[in-house]
């Protein structure tokens, strides 16, 4: 051994995949030829399952210096829409990633496809099968008992050849007829007790159009598309661990007398990415979408990538999640707050610091001239000093927020109370000489003065007190909308209670929507996606429905994470 071997270049890079493809490469299999593929399913929008996929498929590419297909696996014209085969390849391109060459679609092999399904029958090794989905299931046995043989299993090759080109034809309707494979209706795996290959669905499919009415299964599909394009390692999640059996007797089929087959795909299994507090199944999401209990698959509270997206995550931060998550063999829940820890550690570095007041309540100084602004200069980043300095307006009367006020504050308080001094960031110390309440008891009004020589370059600037609060001037200040988010649902595992709709857990207070927040000046004209920390509360990211006349902010995620300690985010 050596141990002077250079390390490799991170943990996460070299996770067992990556070390079984060196091996293959060590072999020379393949002729050194590396491949991969993203085969989503156009029936819903990506999530950060899916994200976590495509970091590992495209990341091996990028890695090998090789490239990664995308494939739509759009076998069942029942639930794809174009919209879906859209949406996916803006968040791939969005998540950084590039496939190679034009998208490639299962449903271009369908030709090929059902030529092999021929082949099949003609070696005996299929078979037409008129039982309904209920017998089926019924005649399956268990893991522990065989299942029983179909009455149908042994057809003549010339009926089944015959039968098979009429269900083609649409002679038949849905369910009436189906092609099995005939493999071992005792076999101790169950995927290998005559699956179906082939189904009759008289739907229009969104690439083939009427061409078809008989549509092959997924299991038939797959793992020959990965075949046919040369996929050399089929990367998917562990649930299809007993399908590699199945798809490998299918290509032993099909190349049996294909003497020179080059690249024949090898699949690796990994877990799948769970997220606690999350739903990730297409089908539930889907639900919350068609409910309208979220407002679409990219509502900020979704974990699908344009979600995401739109709550004001960056590519770098999901991609930074997966490889923290890393690649694991076994099952596991990862917590939501890596997610979060992963936004706040990019937007840290590159977010704009800036003064929001969200809950404002107004502060008069009493002692500043009426007529008076200045301009104070504060830094843009101080983690990240390129990013340079802006001015921010000061006059009279300013906004803080609500909270930063107490008009009997415990000793712990930090902030403003009747006496205390504060320092405003970037600006003066202030102190507070008194208040104004309306009837209710509601403060409308602080009313302080200020020490003009504890500004930058006086000769009290640095004059130290406890507190220091962001805040904006009135009279320059900007309106804003800004949505708080919390987690969607209340249950770490929302679908893991049997018996109990997820729906049960949802989160009546995942939205809170603050109409009244007032912005620093230097935000007019901000634009969607647009990032900025807002100064002692957490980061945003503007809205799709932000306009010029109507500025909208999500937040994106707080500063800390207060979920752990309290069990609620605040
Ligand atoms: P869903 O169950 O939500 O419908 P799916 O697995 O059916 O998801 P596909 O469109 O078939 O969705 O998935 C495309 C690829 O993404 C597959 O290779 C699949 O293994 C992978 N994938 C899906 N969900 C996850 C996840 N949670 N973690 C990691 N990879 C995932
Ligand atoms: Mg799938």
């Amino acid at each position: 051994m050596n141990n002077d071997a250079p390390k490799p270049e991170s943990a996460e890079v070299k996770n067992f995949i990556y070390q079984e493809i060196d091996k293959d490469l060590a072999e020379g299999k393949n002729g050194g030829k590396i491949l991969t593929r993203f085969p989503p399913e156009p029936n819903g929008y990506l999530h950060i399952g899916h994200a976590k996929s495509i970091c590992l498929n495209f990341g091996i590419a990028k890695h090998y210096n090789a490239a990664c297909n995308l494939r739509f696996d759009d076998t069942n014209p029942s639930k794809e829409e174009t919209e879906y085969v859209q949406s996916i390849q803006e968040d791939i391109k969005w998540l950084g990633f590039n496939w190679k060459d034009e998208p490639k679609y299962a449903s271009d092999y369908f030709d090929q496809l059902y030529e092999w399904a021929v082949k099949l029958i003609k070696k005996g090794k299929a078979y037409v099968c008129e039982l309904t989905a209920e017998e089926i299931a019924a005649q399956k046995g268990t893991p522990t008992t065989p299942g029983q043989d179909s009455p149908y299993r042994n057809r003549s090759v010339e009926e089944n050849l015959d039968l098979f080109e009429r269900m083609r034809k649409g002679e038949f309707k849905d369910g009436e007829k189906i092609l099995r494979a005939k493999i071992d209706m005792a076999a101790s795996n169950m995927q290998m007790r005559d699956p179906i290959m082939y189904r009759i669905m008289h739907k229009p499919h969104h690439r083939t159009g009427t061409k078809w009415c008989i549509y092959p299964m997924y299991d038939f599909t797959h793992g020959q598309s990965d075949f046919i394009e040369g996929i050399t390692h089929s990367i998917c999640t562990l649930e299809f661990e007993v399908h590699r059996p199945l798809y490998n007797w299918f290509l032993d089929q099909i190349l049996e007398d294909e003497p020179d087959v080059k690249v024949r795909p090898r699949q690796i299994e990994f877990a799948r990415l769970n997220l606690n507090y999350t739903v990730m199944s297409k089908r539930k999401l889907l639900e919350l979408v068609q409910k309208g209990i979220v407002s679409g698959w990219d509502d900020p509270r979704m974990p699908t990538v344009s979600g995401l997206r739109r709550r004001g995550y960056t590519p770098e931060s999901i991609r930074m999640f997966a490889d923290r998550v890393g690649i694991a063999r076994r099952d596991n829940v990862i917590d939501l707050a890596l997610l979060e820890y992963c936004v706040r550690e990019d937007l840290n570095k590159r977010a704009k610091r800036v003064n929001a007041v969200l809950d404002p309540v107004k502060l008069v100084i009493t002692n500043y001239p009426e007529d008076q602004e200045e301009m104070l200069e504060t830094i843009n980043n101080p983690e990240d000093e390129s990013m340079g300095s802006r001015t921010i307006p000061f006059s009279r009367e300013l906004y803080i927020e609500r909270n930063d006020f107490m008009e009997e504050p415990p000793k712990k308080f930090f902030r403003l109370g009747p006496g205390r001094e504060v320092r405003l960031k970037s600006a003066y110390i202030i102190k507070c000489e008194s208040f104004k309440k309306d009837a209710e008891g509601n403060i409308t009004e602080i009313v302080c003065t200020y020490d003009p020589e504890t500004r930058s370059g006086m000769p009290q600037s640095d004059r130290k007190v406890k507190g220091t609060l962001h805040w904006v001037s009135a009279k320059h200040a900007i309106d804003a909308e800004v949505r708080l988010y919390d987690r969607l649902f209340m249950d770490e595992e929302p679908d893991g209670h049997k018996g109990v709709d997820f729906k049960e857990f949802l989160n009546p207070d995942s939205l809170k929507t603050l109409t009244d927040c007032k912005l620093e000046p230097s935000l007019a004209g901000v634009k969607p996606l647009d990032s900025f920390q807002f100064q002692r509360i957490g980061y945003f990211s503007v809205d799709k429905d932000s306009t010029a006349e109507k500025i909208v902010f999500n937040k994106t995620v707080g500063l800390k994470d207060n979920w752990n300690k309290k069990g609620k985010n605040k």
